[in-house]
């Protein structure tokens, strides 16, 4: 991969104002850019708008519902049935998504980013083309930052017209609960639908091919968060496909699944995975070239094949993550700019906003033998967690994996109530280089649930006082 040397005062074209694009314009603008954000939609992207807020909205709703609905459990009585009103929390979810798409539209025209509606592509080296309703407007560029992200993946195999057959995209927009809900596909996508609709009230049932949910994340921990989804009455079928569609009927679909049992359902979930936004992008023209699977090739430095190209977030595959493609963005903009930040993603952390949440960062257990390492683990199970148990959230556990012989932190996996904010300790502690003992030898706030992660800390070295032996 080129590049040629920056130039100054730099104007950089960023094609598309997701978390990736509009990172990459707010950091090149406060060191000093000429920055143009072409967005053909709406800024905030897939994370903003169909994506990761709108998801957390409804998810929190859910959460509130579930803890009404235990009201005997924590002490308190409802005077009348908890139903859910399903349009006031779309409106909800709405109102916080309308409220920071505001706030990242101030944000850019406070830095002076310009913003262009329409459809963006590279029109040869230096030149950027945008296509709107009002014609074609040319740019010039010094460097352009392509960061069109990602769409659900449209299998050819559902009729994605027939009202039943829905993306995430569809079902965040329904106006009423589904009576039945069929998920295609586990992973993190199809899994936090789950939860919000199973509390909703929908008959759920999720299909996921290979033998476990979240194929990508540790056995023990995807098989208990199995155990919690068959708890709370959702239909789990793994090593299991929809095998064929057998009738688009009028407000239902009927599919035959692995081993012939014929599932109806009113609405059905496609949540198999995502294909880069780049057929509008022109990259044939620019020299940008792509991989296997159609995602932008990068370098270390986020540089794509074309001399002063570069590429952000999704659409260059790899981690689909809206904390990756920000990362990226801000990576980005400053080598746009001279500098040589070089992309790390081995202490990303993963997490599933499922109910309880699951999170994790570094190796699993199995994936530290695959890399051959000598792997050795330490769990504490939130059910012997004092904040655990007062919030009523006993469900899951917290296990580091670390090295045997160097003591050095591998990996953690967690499972349980505000996992997904406790991972980060983790993440600190393995970048920081903290052997599992420091961890464990650092005082933790009572009660917190970080105080699992220092209990399976000291659980590696047999040294938890809280395990029963
Ligand atoms: P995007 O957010 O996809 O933004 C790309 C933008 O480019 C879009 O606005 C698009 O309109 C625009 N665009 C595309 N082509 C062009 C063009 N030619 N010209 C102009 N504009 C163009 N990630 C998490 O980290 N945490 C989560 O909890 C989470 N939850 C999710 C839940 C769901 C249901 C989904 C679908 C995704 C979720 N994600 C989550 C993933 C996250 O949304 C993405 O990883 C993130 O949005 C990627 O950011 P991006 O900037 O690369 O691309």
């Amino acid at each position: 991969m080129t590049d040629d040397k920056p130039l100054q005062p730099t104007r950089i074209v960023v094609i598309g104002g997701g978390p990736g694009g509009y990172a990459a314009a707010l950091r090149a603008a406060d060191l000093g850019a000429d920055v143009t954000l072409v967005e053909r939609e709406l800024v905030g992207g897939t994370c903003l708008n169909r994506g990761c807020i709108p998801t957390k909205a409804l998810l929190s709703s859910t959460e509130a519902l579930r803890k009404a609905r235990l009201g005997a459990e924590y002490g308190f009585s409802v005077g009348q049935d908890v139903v859910p009103d399903f349009v006031r929390m779309q409106a909800r979810k709405e109102q916080i998504v309308t409220q920071l798409r505001d706030g990242v539209t101030l944000l850019l025209r406070k830095r002076k980013v310009k913003t262009l509606a329409g459809v963006g592509r590279v029109a040869g080296s230096g030149k950027v083309e945008v296509e709107s309703s009002e014609g074609v407007v040319s740019l010039e560029a010094d460097r352009v930052i392509l960061a069109s992200g990602s769409e659900p993946a449209l299998p050819q195999f559902f009729d994605f017209s027939h009202p039943s057959v829905a993306t995430s995209t569809g079902l965040l927009n329904l106006t009423k609960i589904p009576s039945s809900l069929l998920i295609v596909g586990g992973g993190a996508i199809g899994c936090e639908f789950l939860s919000i609709f199973v509390e909703l009230g929908s008959k759920v049932t999720l299909v996921e091919m290979m033998p476990q949910i979240v194929p990508t994340e540790d056995a023990r921990l995807t098989k208990q968060l199995l155990g919690v989804f068959r708890k709370s009455g959702a239909e789990v079928l793994v090593k299991t496909k929809v095998e064929r569609v057998a009738a688009y009927s009028e407000g239902s679909v009927t599919v035959e699944l692995t081993g012939g049992e014929l599932v109806t359902c009113e609405k059905l979930l496609v949540s198999i995975g995502r294909s880069p936004n780049t057929p509008d992008l022109r990259l044939e023209t620019a020299g940008v070239e792509v991989d296997g699977r159609g995602f932008i090739k990068v370098d270390e430095n986020l540089r794509t094949t074309a001399t002063g190209v570069y590429a952000i977030g999704d659409v260059t595959g790899g981690m689909l993550l809206a904390h990756v493609a920000t990362h990226d963005g801000i990576m980005a903009a400053e080598n746009c700019l001279g500098g040589t930040r070089v992309r790390d993603l081995h202490l990303v952390p993963r997490c599933i906003y499922t109910s309880p949440e699951v999170a994790a960062v570094g190796l699993s257990e199995d994936q530290a033998r695959e890399e051959g390492r000598e792997p050795i683990t330490g769990t504490f199970r939130m059910g012997a967690l004092g904040k655990a148990l007062a919030m009523g959230e006993s469900q899951g556990f917290i296990q580091v994996v670390a090295d045997q012989r160097t003591d050095e932190i591998l990996g953690a996996s967690m499972m349980g109530p505000h996992v997904t904010d406790v991972v980060h300790e983790a993440a600190a502690a393995m970048r920081a280089g903290l052997k599992t003992r420091e961890l464990a030898d650092m005082i933790h706030a009572h009660p917190t649930i970080s105080e699992a992660l220092m209990e399976a800390a000291a659980d590696v070295h047999g040294e938890s006082i809280h395990v029963a032996r």
